[in-house]
Order: C-alpha cells, then structure tokens, then sequence
C-alpha cells in the first residue's frame, strides 16, 4: 500500500483518488471545496464524456446517473462555409453512447463516495509552502488543480504547446425549456454548427445538478468575428439572452427550438477562454522534491472537441497502471515522466492533435472526408457506406487515435474512404459533391437545402 496525495476535486483528481483507493492504496484529497461548496459554485466546465471514459467510471462504481441522464448518442454537424449558408450535414452514430453530467452534481457525490471509502479529504486551497508539507508527508503527490495557479509549478513544454493564446472565446450555459430531441434526427446529438469564418455552437444533452435533463451550450467564438458578443456579459441571465440573439441571427434553423431557454441556475455559465498548453509533468518544489500533474494541469485544450475530461480519464487509467506496476519502488522523476510519456504517446498526442485540427481552417482531406459521408443520417442499423464514413468520423470523439491521424494526410484519407466505402474514393466524393450542389441550388431558390436526415 502506498501512501498518496492528491491536489483538487474535479473530475481528474477525484478519478484517481477513486482508482487508487481501489487499488487499495491510502488516498488523501486536498480540496478547497467542500462538497456542499460544489454544489453552490460554478462548473469548471461541460465535460461531455464518451465511452472510454465512461467505462473507467463503471469500474469504480462511480455511474450514478446512468438511469437518468439522456445519452449522447452521436454528432450532427453542419458545416456553413458562409452566414445562412447551409453547405453539408454529418449525422453520426457512437458505438457507444456518452454523457454529460454537471461536474458541481458528480464532485459533490464522488468527494462522499470517496470519504464513505476510506479516503482521507482535507479541505483547505494548498499552498506551495502547504505543498512541500503533503509532498514530504507522502509516497507520491498528484497537483490536479485545473488550469488554477498550481499549475505554474509545471513548465510549459514550448515544443509541444502550438498556441501561446487562447484561440476562442468562450460562452457556455447550463439552460432548461429547449426539448430534448430535434424533429426528424433520429439520435439525440452533440449538435456542432460549425461556421468557419466565426467560430462553432454546439449544444450537448446534460444533467444538470438541479433541473435534470436540458441542455448545456457552447459558443466557440473566433477572436473580433461574429460570435465574440459574451465578453461584456456579467450575469448568466445576459449571457442567453446574447445567445438568443445569435441564434436568431446566425443559426435560424435551431432559433424556435432555442426560444424557451432559461439559465437553468445562477452559476450555471462561464465566459473565458483557454489557452491549449501542454506541460512537463514533474513540477521540482523549493525543497526539490518533485510532484506530478494531472488532468487540466498537465495539458488543456480548448473545448471544441469535447476531450478535456476524456483525456484526463485516459491519464487516469495510465496512471493507475503504471502505479501497480511500479510495486514498491519509487514515484521519482523518471517513473513520473515516463508515465505521461506513456500516455502522450498513445493518447495524448492524438487528443491534442484532434482539437488544434477542429481550431484550425479546414484542410483538404477533411473537406474530401465529408463530402464523401454527404448522406449520412444516423439512423440505427444503417449500414450504407457514407454511414460509415460518418460514424468513424463520430468515434474519433470517444479515441482520437482512431482517424486523427488520417484526416491529416490526403493520400491517407482518400485511402481509408476507399477502404470504408468499399469502392474509389473520387466516386464517393463526387456522389456526396452531387448531393451538396443540389442542397446549394435548393437554397439559391430560397428553399429548404433538405439535408439529410431531411430536417436541416
Ligand atoms: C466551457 C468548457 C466546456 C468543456 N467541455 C468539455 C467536454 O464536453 N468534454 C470534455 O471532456 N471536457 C470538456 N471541457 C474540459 C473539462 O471541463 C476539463 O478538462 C475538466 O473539468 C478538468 O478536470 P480537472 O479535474 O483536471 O480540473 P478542474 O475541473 O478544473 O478541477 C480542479 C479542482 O482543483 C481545485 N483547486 C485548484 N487549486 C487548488 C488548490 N490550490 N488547493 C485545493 N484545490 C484546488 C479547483 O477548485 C477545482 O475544483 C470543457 C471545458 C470548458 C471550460
């Protein structure tokens, strides 16, 4: 058994907290919330997780909600290369469903769950003096305080950081009164409206801690363009009312559908920005004893694509395994180097990777990839091709491993739709070509584009 302390209550740090109290190791939590605090502050943010890490969280017994929450089924993007242009649709199915839970409602439990199983939680916000007091009194020490002023004790790796600014502002809110399925999408989604001159909006089925099943929504803005309204906003209340502004504006498809929303608590927003960055993991204190980065501390990336939380569950359960390797040696320097190593390489990497690709301009082979998915619908049991395309597209979210890789390369993505399709990748790509020129021509004529699954 070894004797373990962790900074923070968020997810990451309550995950490994949960992990390796199971592991059997003696776990103190260092948070400067208590659980009741949880419950009355803001979210640290959405944290929309999918199967991977879903599947960490039923191992420990941590899926309280599953009985109650609407799974995330898949993703519906449209793509509007142009204001009220509607170019192209992707409605994809996940193998496995997802989930949002509001992270106050899931730390508020899972800080109780962790004292009911024998973990120690002292609440207090640790200082780097109060640090050397926990590093010098445990085996091992976790620094999983979010993007918070901790995270100045770990070094940002300049090689791996692509961005020194944020490159979105942020508007996100927790709102009740939109229903909870959209007319003719046979799936619940993460509806993505992706403008390339302005930024994203994307909507996510949530839990919330109070009103249950609604909707959280994100509003991704390119720095100066359209979507950048919410820096001023100083209360949640302003912070819908510019979204519903917008929606009538930029996104009139979802304006009724968005018309009833209502903040579904006071502290259910945040307006901000994050600047992706990834660390060394080993942070040296004063004294020079060493402690590790976990979670947001160690690597943030924008929102995006929904991998913030996902990517510090795959830390998690690299770490898990990397400490019940490790037997009785110690926690030095290398072991926790080449832990994250471990991780980047398999997951963290590929993560980042996947959300500066969505941040970008759109390349090539990606616009190639959804041209040739131009039909997909979503519908459960479809098998045809362009589904295909769509739905690897769509699992891309739950490991982004999977085609990251992929959609990066031309020669690579021309391949794998051939591959997928079962046929050339030019007939793929000039059958969706033909379907998105008719949806063009259909609103040259002022009427609906008609994409599939026929709603949008
Ligand atoms: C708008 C928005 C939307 C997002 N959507 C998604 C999504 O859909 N999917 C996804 O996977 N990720 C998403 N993310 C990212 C995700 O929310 C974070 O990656 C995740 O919450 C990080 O968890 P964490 O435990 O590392 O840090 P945090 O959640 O920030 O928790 C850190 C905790 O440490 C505490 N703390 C800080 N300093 C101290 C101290 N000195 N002493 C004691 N305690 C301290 C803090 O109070 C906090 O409670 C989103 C982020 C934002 C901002």
């Amino acid at each position: 058994m070894r004797n373990i302390g962790i900074i923070g209550s968020g997810i990451i740090g309550l995950l490994a907290a949960h992990g390796l109290r199971k592991a059997g190791h003696q776990v103190t939590l260092y948070s400067d919330r208590t659980p009741e605090q949880w419950l009355q502050g803001r979210p640290t943010g959405t944290a929309a997780r999918f199967d991977l890490s879903l599947q960490l969280e039923r191992e420990l017994g941590l899926n309280h909600w599953d009985d109650q929450v609407h799974w995330v089924e898949g993703a519906h993007l449209l793509v509007c290369p142009a204001p009220l242009n509607r170019l192209l649709t992707l409605t994809g199915r996940l193998s496995r469903a997802g989930q949002a839970i509001d992270v106050r409602l899931q730390s508020h439990r899972w800080m109780m769950d962790l004292a009911e199983r024998g973990g120690r939680i002292h609440i207090e916000s640790v200082t780097v003096s109060r640090l050397e007091e926990i590093a010098a009194a445990h085996d091992l020490t976790l620094v999983a305080a979010g993007r918070a002023e901790l995270c100045q004790l770990f070094e940002r790796d300049a090689a791996r950081s692509v961005y020194d600014a944020p490159q979105r502002q942020l508007a996100m809110m927790c709102v009740k009164g939109p229903k909870m399925r959209f007319d003719g999408l046979p799936l619940v989604p993460v509806k993505f409206n992706a403008f390339p001159e302005a930024g994203e909006v994307f909507y996510i089925p949530y839990l919330h801690k109070d009103v249950g099943p609604s909707w959280n929504v994100l509003f991704e803005a390119k720095p100066g363009g359209p979507l950048d309204r919410f820096r001023e906003a100083r209360s949640g209340e302003q912070v819908v009312e510019i979204a519903k502004g917008l929606f009538r504006e930029l996104l009139p498809w979802d304006a009724d559908w968005f018309q009833s929303a209502e903040l579904s608590d006071p502290n259910g927003w945040l307006v901000g920005a994050v600047t992706p960055t990834v660390r060394r993991p080993v942070g040296r204190l004063p004294s020079g004893r060493e402690v590790m980065a976990l979670g947001d501390t160690v690597m943030s990336v924008d929102p995006i694509a929904g991998q913030g939380a996902n990517n510090g569950s795959k830390q998690v359960r690299n770490l898990l395994e990397c400490v019940a390797e490790r037997g009785d040696r110690p926690f030095d320097a290398a072991w926790m180097s080449a832990t994250f190593e471990r991780f980047y390489e398999r997951h963290g990497q590929p993560t980042y990777a996947f959300t500066n690709f969505l941040l970008e301009p759109i390349t090539p082979a990606a616009r190639e990839l959804l041209m040739a998915q131009y039909g997909s619908d979503g519908r459960r049991g479809n098998q045809s091709a362009v589904q295909r395309l769509a739905d690897a597209f769509t699992e891309n979210f739950n490991d982004p491993a999977l085609i990251t890789p992929v959609v990066q390369d031309q020669g690579r993505t021309r391949d794998f739709i051939s591959r997928t399709t079962g046929g050339a990748w030019f007939a793929a790509f000039a059958r969706g070509g033909l379907g998105v020129a008719r949806g063009q021509l259909l609103q040259k004529l002022g009427l609906d584009p008609k994409h599939p699954p026929q709603r949008v």
